[in-house]
């Protein structure tokens, strides 16, 4: 993921159709959705991660 140097690429990757070629607001609006989930689910999982590492640094009693 981290190869990619292009934020846009030629290609429209919600509908497969060449962005050049229609209009992709909509296809925007899914990406953007999708990339909101994976950042909800991304955050979710860092804040597991930290209570798991508190929990780890003060065991309970
Ligand atoms: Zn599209």
């Amino acid at each position: 993921m981290a190869t990619h140097s292009l934020d846009l690429p030629v290609m429209c990757d919600i509908c497969g159709q060449a962005r050049s070629t229609r209009n992709h607001s909509r296809c925007s609006k899914i990406r953007q959705q999708r990339k909101n989930v994976e950042w909800e689910s991304y955050m979710a999982n860092v804040t597991a991660k930290k209570l798991h590492q508190l929990q780890r640094l003060q065991p309970l009693r």
